[in-house]
């Protein structure tokens, strides 16, 4: 197709209607912190003044998950909890992301008995894993960061 023609292609419009939503979206995320033990004192850091989130469009946590975009678990999970998290996670709005917040989350951590559940992927579908215990507050940035690539990457 000759350069002149394309602007006029459907497709062209259809690739930039794409990279504007997710633009608008990456830059837009209402989170729904779901915590439940001592990572919990990390994600607060994250938010202040030093490292600031706010810079990412994130800064603002929603209370609802009807009103959030992103689940953000962090801390231990137990069986008895997770029936919960599911319930959380269904009643988000899509389109939704998950991030794993810390060890426990991902994998368990060094919780190996009865009670905790082996990361949270065998409950609900996650999009970015921050490992550590707890993760550095550049870690969760980090993790924060390829989320947004993963957002603006995916169709609208
Ligand atoms: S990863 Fe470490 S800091 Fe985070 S909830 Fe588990 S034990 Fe606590």
């Amino acid at each position: 197709m000759k350069p002149e023609n394309q602007a006029a292609s459907p497709g062209f419009f259809t690739s930039k209607l794409n990279d504007m939503v997710g633009w608008a979206r990456k830059y837009s995320l209402f989170q729904y912190p779901f915590v439940t033990a001592c990572c919990g004192m990390e994600y607060m850091s994250v938010a202040c003044a030093h490292y600031d989130i706010d810079r990412f469009g994130a800064g603002l946590p929603r209370f609802s998950p009807r009103q959030s975009d992103v689940l953000m678990v962090v801390g231990t999970i137990s069986h008895k909890l997770a029936p919960v998290l599911k319930q959380i996670y269904d009643q988000m709005c899509d389109p939704k992301w998950v991030v794993a917040f810390g060890v426990c989350t991902c994998t368990g951590g060094f919780y190996d008995n009865y009670a905790t559940v082996m990361g949270i992927d065998t409950i609900i579908p996650v999009d970015v894993y921050i490992p550590g215990c707890p993760p550095r507050p550049e870690n969760v940035l980090d993790g924060l960061m390829k989320l947004q690539e993963k957002i603006q990457r995916q169709p609208a």
